[in-house]
């Protein structure tokens, strides 16, 4: 059987792959593993079939004992704002953030307010294989009870974001998705003037795909231009993300808008540390730098750097992807707040997107991908160890290879049959030179396996 938990939680097409069943099965077992106790919060994003969803997985949680928190449709940092503020033992959000309409998704949350180790998320998944999941007597059968996560956590936000110092006029993007329910009208709060795009909530995501690519982003960008609005702000599905666009309707890379925050985030902090992982832009060195901090790097992917956190604490964590997670705060990615953090950078700095973005220095970026045999991975990634043996190495996730002007990154997929290679440099020439050494190497090896 496949494994039920990917990356991102459980996620597949609803009614297809994820069943009101499984739903169920995963309510149950999440309460199992909890000692058919406690409480337990349950928000989901507005998809057609999130509802759906949302009333099987409570039904599994109430008949293994658990108490519910039903929050109703909510961002995901909201969720897990609420697990920690509503001291709930855990947390569920349904929702598959960017894909497309047709799917959906469950994901577990602990109660610190960060999500489930993949550790444990593989204790629930052998529960559901071997359907080991406990239903209480009918004594012990759980209840639930609503509650109104969005109006705390905007207050509690506002405590910690003051009002932007000048006014910025901000156009906000959220997809038609549960970002709408929050961010509009923080953005008015903090004292920007607002123009909303795509902010009615609507499960078919007419307006654009919930994924924030710069392809599904032309509206925003051309929004920002005809309005001549300060900075463009877009979400994806379940706002756990953001995505910024400069006042001339370009989308900036998720590195940048990370350093930028970091950078005004940490100010005044002693010897802030900033975790993030491999495949982030040395932008982020030169931030740490600036702040006094250090950077640790992780393997790719949230999990990896809530763990980090978890286990050795940070100020701030963050991808290159515009997942940034504030600690201090909560333990989950919060696009909401980085939101309120961009903006207040911008208004304190007193400049243009473009010129706050340039007082970092640039870097030049190439993504490429070779296919790979999954098989083969592990092989492929000892021969490229052995071929870059005199280089000064890294071999945290896949294999980095630093270089005084750059780095090559590369890196088999944990999903797809496919072998990544990232270059970053400090010129546009030597990033194309850095990849491809990196797919030329990659290509010898997998020949000389047989590939
Ligand atoms: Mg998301």
């Amino acid at each position: 059987m496949p494994r039920l938990f990917g990356t991102f939680g459980v996620r597949g097409i609803a009614n297809v792959d994820l069943t009101p069943e499984l739903a169920f099965e995963l309510g149950i077992s999440l309460a199992t593993y909890l000692g058919n106790r406690g409480k337990v919060a349950v928000g989901y994003d507005n998809r057609t079939s999130s509802e759906m969803l949302e009333n099987a997985c409570v039904s599994g949680l109430l008949s293994g004992g658990c108490d519910v928190l039903r929050l109703g449709m909510v961002p995901t940092p909201v969720l897990s704002f609420a697990v920690t503020h509503f001291d709930c033992s855990a947390g569920v959000i349904i929702t598959a953030s960017h894909n497309p309409p047709q799917w959906n998704g469950i994901k577990f949350w602990k109660e610190d307010g960060g999500s489930f180790p993949h550790t444990e998320e593989f204790e629930i998944e052998r529960l559901i294989e071997e359907k080991r999941w406990r239903m209480v007597e009918w004594q012990r059968v759980g209840r639930t009870q609503r509650a109104d996560a969005i109006s705390p956590y905007l207050e509690a936000l506002l405590e910690r974001v003051p009002p932007v110092s000048r006014e910025l006029k901000v156009v906000i993007d959220c997809a038609n998705a549960t970002g709408s329910l929050v961010t509009p009208l923080l953005l008015r709060k903090l004292g920007c003037k607002v123009i909303s795009l795509n902010c009615q909530v609507d499960g078919t995501f007419p307006g654009r795909m919930p994924e924030p690519t710069p392809e599904n982003l032309q509206g925003l960008s051309s929004a920002v231009r005809t309005y001549g609005a300060d900075v463009g702000l877009a979400q994806d599905g379940d706002a756990d993300r953001a995505v910024v666009v400069n006042e001339r309707g370009e989308v900036m890379v998720g590195d940048r808008t990370f350093a930028l925050v970091a950078l005004h985030y940490l100010k005044g902090r002693v010897s802030p540390k900033i975790v993030t992982t491999v495949a982030t832009s040395s932008v982020i060195d030169e931030v740490a730098r600036r702040l006094g901090g250090t950077v640790v790097r992780t393997r790719v992917g949230e999990p990896e750097i809530v763990a980090e956190i978890r286990a050795r604490g940070g100020d701030l964590g963050g991808e290159e992807n515009g997942g940034t997670i504030f600690p201090a705060w909560s333990l989950a990615r919060d696009g909401i707040m980085t939101i309120a953090q961009f903006v207040s950078a911008l208004a304190e700095s007193g400049l243009k997107v473009t010129e706050l973005d340039a007082t970092l220095p640039r870097f030049y970026q190439i993504k490429k991908k070779v296919e790979c045999p999954n098989e083969l991975k592990v092989r492929v990634l000892e021969k490229l160890r052995e071929e870059f043996s005199g280089y000064r190495l890294n071999t945290i996730d896949g294999l980095r290879i630093d270089f005084p002007d750059g780095w090559l990154l590369l890196r088999p997929s944990g999903t797809e049959p496919i072998f990544r290679c990232f270059s970053e440099a400090t010129t546009q020439e030597r990033a194309r030179e850095l990849v491809e050494m990196g797919l030329s190497k990659l290509r010898e090896v997998l020949k000389s396996l047989g590939a």
